[in-house]
């Protein structure tokens, strides 16, 4: 079974620090550095990438799908989900699809919210997904452990039957079960600070039961020196929690993909995975 590879297409200080920031030119720098790395070895990517970066650099979300990795959603501003009203979420996806759509001339059909943020904002944010032609989401993080996790919600891969009867399948970020506890270890920050043997082991270990694993990264962990170039001044304790592990990233990101084989979620997609009900979804079939 491959591992879903995803990389949020951002920028490290419009979608982590001020929403209303401009989108710097290091965030295309970085993303076509995890493009070039992504072709050595000939794997493909499943980028969601964000409104406002492909406004910025729309040659660049092109290149992601000329080189035939998925071009996904990560909305438009990076606003999260549970800080907009519905009808600001629907605008904010729908705006995003659009956009890109027209940029790379196919369909879009996935969609991550920013911060994994759907765990927050209750089911509803899944029905407008569906209702906006979205056919897989992977929004959700199962542990209690991250900040906007749903603990309540299956480790693996579900078709989730809505309410409406409309449907789709839901990609959670991959977790880990152990000691009685379940641990994110999909990437970020947990894959900067963890040694290469236990990312390996915690990946075969996660897919082995979870069936699938889906992993994530943001272009700018590949980035060391980020903070040296930004124009504003940022504290050590965010310094420290946002740069630390960065410098060994990319050694860590080689040795995955030169481990694992990948797959874009959107061809995962058509896989026959368990259905997972939401409370009023039979009643409308
Ligand atoms: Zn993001």
């Amino acid at each position: 079974m491959p591992v879903i590879l995803s990389v949020d297409v951002e920028d490290w200080a419009q979608s982590t620090l001020d929403t209303s920031l401009p989108i710097y030119p290091r965030a295309q720098r970085n993303t076509e550095h995890v493009l070039d790395l992504a072709a050595e070895r000939g794997h493909t990517l499943t980028c969601f990438v964000l409104g406002r970066f492909a406004d910025a650099f729309p040659d660049t979300v092109r290149r992601i799908a000329r080189e035939g990795h998925e071009v996904a959603s990560h909305g438009y501003g990076h606003v999260k989900i549970h800080e907009q009203r519905p009808e600001e979420f629907r605008e904010d996806v729908r705006r995003s699809k659009a956009q890109l759509e027209d940029l790379i001339g196919a369909e879009v059909v996935g969609y991550r919210a920013p911060h994994f943020s759907l765990g927050k904002a209750g089911d509803s944010p899944l029905e407008i997904l569906a209702e906006e032609g979205f056919r897989y989401d992977s929004s959700i993080f199962p542990s209690p452990t991250y900040r906007h996790g749903r603990a309540d919600w299956p480790a693996h891969p579900v078709r989730v039957e809505l309410p409406s009867g409309r449907s789709l399948v839901e990609f959670p970020a991959a977790t880990l079960r152990l000691f009685g506890r379940v641990l994110p270890v999909a990437g970020g920050g947990y894959h900067r600070l963890l040694p290469w043997p236990l990312i390996r082991w915690a990946v075969s270990r996660s897919m082995a039961a979870n069936q699938a694993f889906t992993l994530y990264c943001h272009p700018y962990e590949f980035d060391p020196d980020e903070f040296a170039h930004l124009p504003m001044e940022l504290s050590w304790k965010l310094r420290l929690h946002q740069g630390l592990g960065r410098a060994g990233f990319e050694a860590k990101f080689r040795r995955l993909i030169s481990t694992f084989d990948t797959a874009t979620a959107a061809s995962m997609m058509a896989r026959e995975w368990p259905t997972h009900w939401l409370p009023g979804a039979a009643a409308g079939r």
